[in-house]
């Protein structure tokens, strides 16, 4: 890392993208104040240790390993001295209702050799999918994944203009999956991916076809302990490198002076001020501490339900997708009508079986999550919960994973609304505004304030995006930011 002259740096909120931030502000030899609203970092990624269940009532999925060893190389350090990340095969277990079951395995060419077992014409599309993907992955390392993009114009370099010319730029992303698969499970399958960038399989988001690319190419990992270790780890880092953090530090406000902030104002009236402002909490909400108004569409949240339970299933894999017959439904109320999937497209979560420590003997934590639109003016999440969450437990136990009362030790449910008061997230949304209208699905807000010279973002909802990966990423871009 260059370091440059020192500068005091207040990071708000310490969840993965915060906490890189953090480590990279320090490695380029700034002072670093971390101001964490809760009594504890991680954000959405934080753990929950109840009734003797250990569970991740956030992330599970944990793609691109490499990106978490890049920063602890960067920080002199290695990986595995924090943080051990265990592979996983199957990467997923697929249950198509009326269909016989599958599992994605981690090899690519089993992973062929599956798809044309299921279709034929599928699996050649498959290849040659995976073979157009070939071409695109190192143009994205060498790309979004490198710096951010802080004008149009460097869209014309011409790595982005081969990632162009490789990926469909224009045709709607369900359009491009209804032309290579055939087969509904297929469709079914990857028509979820371009919510995870703020878009609907309406837009044009060729993108969206990295993750499950990535997820196959380079695999899927438990980190030991769950996800949570994720941010324990970087919290760790952070300290061993001098950040000061602090906890129970909610901001409310930033102060200015002229075109830059000058101090942050906390909920107990106190100040901090600094030369230099990240904020990792949602974009879309610091804009309120700044007095501005914001009128953007949310993308999608989550509605998610976690048990632990006094029962387990054996046949349940570490990541079980649930496919209704009628999925094409769940996914038109989900993307065009703005609606909670009917029938709802459930993927669960059971690390249970990988990890001994997570659950007592005999039990299991079950985290069932749906893709579900965020806080929008016809939908009540409070007023419905309950309801939606019994419309889940139908559905699983139509699939053979039901569950009496008797069984519970405990239940938890989180909504768009949840997601909006705990975490601060615009409107409950997890990936910032809709981005249905932006190029490819692969550029989100900027990471620096337009007219505060002072004050740059990180995290979900700003550049290169949203998920672990992409917010590690994002903190050394705002990091980097710091002159
Ligand atoms: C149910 C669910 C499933 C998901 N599944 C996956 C998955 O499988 N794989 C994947 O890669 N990603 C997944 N994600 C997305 C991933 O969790 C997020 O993209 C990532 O954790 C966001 O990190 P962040 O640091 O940007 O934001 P957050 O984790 O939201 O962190 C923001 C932090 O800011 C703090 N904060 C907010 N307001 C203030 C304030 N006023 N003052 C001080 N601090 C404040 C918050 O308390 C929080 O700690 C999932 C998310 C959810 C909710």
């Amino acid at each position: 890392m260059t370091r440059g002259i020192p500068r005091d740096v207040v990071i708000i909120g310490g969840g993965v993208a915060g906490l890189s931030a953090c480590i990279y502000a320090r490695l380029a030899g700034h002072n670093v104040i971390l101001l964490e609203a809760l009594p504890a970092v991680g954000g959405k990624a934080a753990g929950i240790d109840t009734a003797g269940y250990k569970l991740d009532p956030g992330p599970s999925i944990v793609i691109l390993k490499r990106l978490y060893e890049r920063l602890f190389l960067d920080a002199g350090r290695r990986m595995e001295d924090y943080l051990q990340f265990r592979p996983l095969n199957p990467i997923s277990r697929v249950c198509f209702e009326g269909m016989p079951t599958v599992d994605l395995p981690s090899s690519r060419v089993e992973c062929e050799r599956l798809v044309s077992d299921i279709d034929p014409h599928d699996g050649r599309s498959f290849k040659s999918l995976m073979l157009q993907l070939d071409r695109v992955a190192p143009l994205i390392d060498k790309t979004i994944f490198k710096r951010p993009f802080d004008a149009a114009y460097q869209l014309l370099n011409p790595s982005m203009i081969q990632v162009a010319r490789y990926l469909d730029v224009r045709t709607g992303y369900r359009q491009s999956v209804d032309r290579t698969f055939q087969s509904p499970m297929l469709r079914a399958f990857f028509y979820g991916f371009p919510s995870y960038g703020g878009q609907s399989y309406d837009s044009v988001a060729p993108g969206a076809f990295l993750i499950p690319y990535l997820m196959i190419q380079e695999g899927v990992y438990y980190p030991e302990g769950g996800v949570a270790a994720i941010p324990v780890a970087l919290k760790r880092l952070a300290i061993e490198l001098g950040v000061d953090i602090r906890l129970n530090a909610k901001v409310v406000q930033l102060e200015l002076s002229g075109n830059q902030v000058s101090s942050v104002r906390l909920s107990d009236g106190s100040t901090i001020s600094g030369s230099h402002f990240i904020c990792g909490a949602d974009r879309l909400t610091c804009q309120k501490w700044l007095g501005r108004e914001v009128s953007a569409a949310p993308s999608f949240s989550y509605f998610t339900v976690h048990w632990g339970l006094k029962k387990r299933w054996e046949w349940l894999r570490h990541h079980t997708l649930l496919i209704p017959k009628e999925f094409e439904n769940g996914f038109e109320m989900l993307y065009r009508k703005k609606e909670f999937p009917d029938p709802p497209i459930i993927y669960l979560n059971e690390t249970s079986g990988t990890d001994e420590s997570v659950a007592p003997a005999g039990c299991s934590n079950l985290f069932a999550v749906v893709t579900s639109p965020a806080e929008e003016p016809h939908l009540d999440w409070v007023g419905t919960a309950d309801i939606l969450k019994e419309s889940i437990k139908q559905r699983m136990a139509g699939f053979g994973i039901d569950f009496t009362d008797q069984d519970i030790d405990f239940e938890r449910i989180q909504t768009p609304t949840y997601f909006r008061q705990a975490h601060g997230s615009y409107r409950g949304s997890l990936y910032g505004p809709d981005e249905s209208q932006r190029l490819f699905g692969m550029m989100p807000l900027r990471n620096y304030d337009e007219k505060l010279g002072n004050l740059f973002y990180c995290g979900g909802s700003v550049q290169p995006g949203a998920g672990l990966p992409m917010v590690l990423l994002s903190g050394k871009f705002a990091a980097g930011k710091i002159r």
